[in-house]
């Protein structure tokens, strides 16, 4: 007999903005799904790939059953394997020859067990994620100055702007709900004005006043430009900067130094004065000014250097702790945010804590009770993504568990990466899709569960925690991430420290953690110990809600720094020098064109949800490369033939598109296609593993290529 329909409310898997989803269930399936009217990051709206989310469930496809060595096995023996072969590596060449390989698609629980088990009880620090490759850069630009990885905004600022400057972001095709955000609040008040800055003309320039297209990897010298204009135009805010800031007069002679006028910077640049003028002239004038920025400013060599060139300014000027103004990095990932609020970055230990807070080895250790254990809590960072493979290569690593990301295809070096992996003696993958690139390099295969089917919470870009939930059971003998940690965890002896039987229970362990021994102190911002306590019920209806959550604020947290009391030693946040460099990949006579790489608007990531809804293929159904039309003439390229591009590190085919869009000599291709769609369409096969020195990002933007007619 049918059933009558059910709602549920959960969260989008896709992107940074975190948009509340309403999805109907009939019959055990889950047939349509809507934007949530109630969900503060969407008011409702969804973009194309949210709407298509029923379209990418069911079994076909998914991976059903554990696999040891090739051959489907029973969980018991599965789980028995994993922790047996850790455990022999382990011994064989020491706790820190283990390494995890996690992902911001995990949710906050999952992370959390993760880095618990890794770091607390085998005591490897090797536990790194693929957000590395995401905003790794906009952590460390907002540790630098601010003494905490904090994102001041919220998405209404955006809309309470008088100005807002998109940075390295095709927010229309990225984070497409927030562009709508925006574009409706500029309808709204004729007065606001958004500047983009981005080497390609994309379609977020639709709702541009002014587009600044400059030179890949520039970005620095614009905004130590705008540093030294403000100050040479009287438009610092002294009061400001006296009473909450430091550095000032470093950062504003080293901008003086490579930056001193607006002739010399457009030339760095390469783009008009009097447009680059008329841009400091808007920034300086409006103190309700929100800076966005995304890849485009992090996937460099210098993206930290990049950050906190932007970061200056909003200091230097007071834009920053008032609504509508901030320096606002958006995320790519869904749980990008969550990873690092529990530690699942190489450099943190937990709970926003790193290796060098004072007293957060021995807090993190007594929380855990892991005092008395050999190998203890680790006391140094471990491996950077990029590190992490090449250790591996090297035969330091000799064991990787990867939960739920493909680094066969996202990691630059790809074919590097793969000899990294081919080598490792124990290979561990968390993985839903029976096909990917990565899985014929694992020895040890688990099937996991996916979006609608797990519990848990993420946290998108403005500090805003949503819950997951599970509507539909795992296909097949898929289990969720967490339970496979706690399981291998019994395996290994330790597991009276994972006994949840919920998420829950994991949930309010990590908000118990964020405040512990810590109430009322305004060093750490990420406290959510207001969350503590709430019991399953309470955490099933969890409402969308920001952190930090205590009981002074236990109804979230907006905005930060409103009082201009930053989380540094001494209350102050900081200006930087910054020095600005030249991308570490350098064209030459081989390889003369810069390369660019991103996401289409109707894909994520690997594909391997998206592609299966086929109204989402029509958007761009293969691999392309876009080039200009003189680039494309010089190699005898016409629109639609097929075109290699070589690097270095690899090659990579695809369609051409000839684009005014593209700077002259510049291209720019997808990142999604993996082996298991097309061969020779990798990007990551084109970038080498040049990293920022403080984040560890790669730097994926800036690659060198050349371009032949296939
Ligand atoms: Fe999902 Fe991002 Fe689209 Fe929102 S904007 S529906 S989070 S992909």
């Amino acid at each position: 007999m049918p059933q009558a329909n059910r709602l549920a409310r959960t969260t989008c898997p896709y992107c940074g903005v975190g948009c509340g989803v309403t999805a109907t269930l009939e019959n055990g399936q889950l047939i349509a799904v809507e934007g949530d009217r109630e969900h503060p990051a969407n008011y409702g709206r969804l973009c194309v790939k949210g709407t298509a989310l029923h379209e990418t469930l069911g079994e076909q496809g998914r991976l059903l059953k554990p696999r040891v060595d090739g051959e489907e096995v029973s969980w018991e023996q599965a789980l028995t394997a994993t922790a047996e072969r850790l455990q022999a590596q382990r011994s064989a060449h020491g706790p820190q020859s283990v390494a995890a390989y996690l992902s911001g698609q995990l949710l906050t629980e999952d992370y959390y067990v993760a880095n618990k088990l890794f770091k607390g009880f085998l005591g490897t620090p090797h536990l790194d994620t693929n957000s590395r490759l995401c905003m790794a850069s906009a952590v460390a630009g907002y540790k630098r100055a601010f003494g905490a990885d904090a994102v001041p905004c919220s998405y209404e600022d955006l809309e309470e702007a008088e100005l807002v400057v998109l940075v390295g972001s095709n927010l229309a095709w990225n984070h497409p709900v927030l562009y709508q955000r925006l574009k409706v609040a500029k309808e709204r008040n004729p007065l606001m004005r958004v500047v983009v800055i981005d080497p390609r003309v994309t379609d977020t320039c639709e709702i541009a006043d002014l587009y600044l297209g400059i030179r890949p990897g520039s970005d620095a010298y614009l905004f130590n430009g705008l540093l030294a204009w403000m100050a040479d135009h009287q438009r610092l805010d002294s009061v400001y900067l006296e009473r909450h800031t430091e550095g000032l007069d470093d950062a504003l002679s080293t901008a003086r130094h490579n930056a001193d006028s607006v002739e010399v910077v457009a030339r760095e640049c390469d783009v008009d004065a009097e447009r680059l003028e008329t841009f400091y002239y808007w920034f300086a004038s409006q103190l309700h000014v929100v800076t966005l920025y995304s890849q485009g400013v992090n996937q460099s060599s210098s993206g930290t250097d990049k950050c906190n060139a932007i970061i200056n300014c909003h200091l230097a000027g007071g834009k920053i702790g008032l609504p509508g103004a901030g320096p606002f990095s958006i995320t790519g990932q869904p749980n990008a945010m969550g990873g690092r609020e529990v530690g699942g970055l190489a450099n943190q230990l937990a709970a926003h804590m790193d290796y060098h807070t004072p007293g957060a080895r021995e807090l993190v250790s007594r929380f855990w009770t892991t005092q008395h254990l050999t190998p203890a809590l680790p006391d140094a960072p471990g491996y950077k993504a990029v590190e992490l493979f090449d250790a591996i290569e090297r035969g330091e690593i000799t064991a990787l568990w990867v939960m739920a990301t493909n680094p066969a295809v996202s990691m630059p070096d790809g074919e590097k990466v793969r000899r990294a992996l081919a080598k490792c003696p124990l290979v561990i993958v968390s993985e839903c899709v029976a096909n990917t690139d990565l899985l014929p390099f694992a020895d040890i295969v688990l099937p996991a569960s996916g979006w609608s089917e797990k519990d848990g919470t993420v946290t998108n870009s403005e500090r805003r925690i949503s819950r997951q939930r599970g509507m539909l059971p795992p296909p097949g003998e898929a289990k969720h991430d967490w339970w496979i940690l706690c399981e291998v965890a019994k395996r290994l002896g330790v597991g009276e420290a994972f006994d949840y039987t919920h998420p829950w229970e994991i949930f309010d362990e990590h908000a118990r953690l964020s405040g512990y021994e810590n109430s009322g102190d305004t060093q750490r911002l990420f406290n959510i110990s207001g969350l503590a306590g709430l019991g399953q019920a309470a955490y099933d209806a969890l409402a969308p809600i920001q952190w930090p959550v205590t009981q002074q604020a236990s109804r979230g947290t907006a905005r930060l720094f409103e009082d201009g009391r930053f989380a540094t030693a001494n209350g102050r946040a900081k200006l930087l020098p910054i020095t600005p460099r030249p991308p570490e990949q350098p064209l030459s006579d081989d390889y003369p064109l810069r390369l660019n790489t991103g996401r289409v608007r109707d894909q994520w990531h690997t594909m391997t949800r998206t592609a299966r809804a086929p109204r989402l293929m029509n958007h761009r159904a293969e691999p392309f490369i876009e080039l200009h039309p003189d680039d494309a003439a010089q190699a005898g390229l016409t629109d639609q033939g097929l075109a290699k591009l070589t690097a270095a590190a690899g090659e990579y085919c695809g369609r051409v598109r000839v684009s005014n869009a593209q700077r002259q000599g510049e291209v720019f291709v997808p990142m999604h296609w993996t082996d298991c769609f097309t061969k020779q369409g990798r990007s990551g096969a084109l970038i080498k593993g040049y990293t920022d020195p403080l984040s560890g990002q790669p730097e994926a933007k800036q690659g060198a290529v050349a371009v032949s007619k296939l």
